[in-house]
């Protein structure tokens, strides 16, 4: 049986036709971009198409705004260090407790090992930003405001537009983690202005291991690698040319399938949704459900541990993951499940589902096949669950669903 993947917000399969771009740049196309003769300057022109791409799907007014990294993590720390290094005066850091390691393991280091002061923005039991905290912290001392456009383990949203706005009412810059968001929403950098702004190419069915930083024309930037003159002096070192030729195809297929992404995505992951509150029961769905990635669904089961069912799904060949699929493997509760407050009968139960384009209903089908037999099989052996039903009266023993 083929296997259903359900972990998208990981990493999504590279696209056959990003695959197929890559493939003449391993073999025939192999010039250095920098070199003079034919063969540089036909991975040259392959750079300038695959930016172009990059630009149109982040609706950038010039294309050499944007900027090749090695990923997600790398533009998010490029994005940091450089609006520290670019302003002496300043040297504040405000984010969100919900951000990825990217961010947060860098802002504690530099809070820990260079005395840069750092806000960390709480969130409500949605996920949603705590707005007060955010324009209390924010002043004269902020170099860089840095929120993430949307949550890897909830999909929850930020109001990035408004968050920007702020930051440069005090003269801050603005980063955006917006490594979920790219691909899987509308983005419009000519009408939200953003300084900076992380993607990563395997988040969006592209190649692993490139990324880019958006860098608004006039943005101060410092690099954080050193080297020859490759991206206008941004970021040193040959260009990964298959990686950016993959992530500029993948850019490109990305712009064609958003419709599919509003759309039939989000009906899958609505029908799987309802599918497990329906059946299942005594769980509940985290994040934000007005304001949230339309592929993704955070359920938690009530009473269990998330990872025996994720263990279970995988016997099963479907892959899901236990809240961030950088945080598994670890028996904490996920960061932002605390920084949200849930519940402690939930908090462990907490199971990620996020779809892509290449799911299909009969993958959404196979787990509301599967699922109700190993929650219901599990909840027999859960010490606390079997407490709690001892403890309720045969009518609340119906499957309902929690709300938080
Ligand atoms: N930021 C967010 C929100 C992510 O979800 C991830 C990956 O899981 C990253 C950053 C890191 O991206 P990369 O794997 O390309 O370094």
């Amino acid at each position: 049986m083929r296997p259903v993947y359900l972990d998208n917000n990981a990493t999504t399969r590279a696209d056959p036709a990003v695959v197929a771009a890559m493939l003449p740049f391993f073999s025939d196309q192999f010039g250095n971009a920098s070199s003079s003769h034919a063969f540089g300057s036909e991975v040259a022109g392959a750079l300038r198409a695959a930016r172009k791409s990059l630009q149109a799907l982040l609706g950038a007014a010039f294309d050499h705004e944007i900027v090749f990294t090695s990923g997600g993590t790398e533009s998010d720390n490029a994005a940091i260090l450089s609006a520290l290094e670019t302003q002496s005066e300043r040297d504040e850091i405000v984010t969100a407790a919900v951000e990825h390691p990217a961010i947060l393991s860098l802002v504690e280091y530099l809070r820990d090992r260079r005395g840069i002061k750092v806000h960390l923005i709480g969130v409500d039991a949605a996920g949603c930003l705590d707005l007060d905290a955010y324009k209390r912290a924010i002043g004269p001392r902020t170099a860089i405001a840095s929120v993430m456009w949307a949550n890897n383990e909830t999909g929850t949203l930020f109001p990035i537009a408004e968050l920007a706005q702020l930051a440069h009412e005090c003269g801050a810059l603005f980063h955006t983690d917006a490594v979920q968001a790219v691909g899987k929403l509308p983005i419009d950098l000519k009408a939200i202005s953003v300084d900076m702004l992380s993607l990563s190419g395997h988040k969006l069915h592209g190649p692993k291991g490139i990324g880019a930083l958006y860098v608004r024309k006039g943005t101060p930037f410092a690099p954080l690698v050193r080297g020859g003159p490759q991206e206008r002096r941004r970021r040193g070192g040959t260009e990964n040319v298959t990686g950016i030729v993959g992530l500029g195809k993948a850019a490109e297929l990305a712009a064609v399938h958003l419709a599919d992404e509003q759309t039939r995505v989000r009906a899958l992951r609505d029908h799987l949704e309802q599918g497990i509150i329906e059946t299942i029961g005594h769980c509940a769905v985290l994040g934000d459900l007005d304001h949230r990635l339309p592929n993704t669904s955070n359920i938690a089961f009530q009473h269990l541990e998330g990872e025996p069912i994720v263990m279970r799904l995988n016997q099963a060949g479907i892959a899901a993951s236990l809240g961030s699929a950088c945080a598994s493997g670890s028996i904490e509760p996920s960061h932002v499940l605390r920084a949200m407050n849930v519940p402690p009968d939930l908090l462990r139960g907490a199971v990620r589902f996020s779809l892509s384009r290449d799911n299909t209903i009969d993958d959404v089908e196979r787990v509301l096949q599967v699922l109700p037999e190993i929650v219901g099989r599990l909840r027999e052996t859960s010490p606390s669950w079997l407490q709690h039903r001892s403890s309720q009266s045969a009518e609340t023993l119906r499957p309902t669903e929690l709300t938080q």
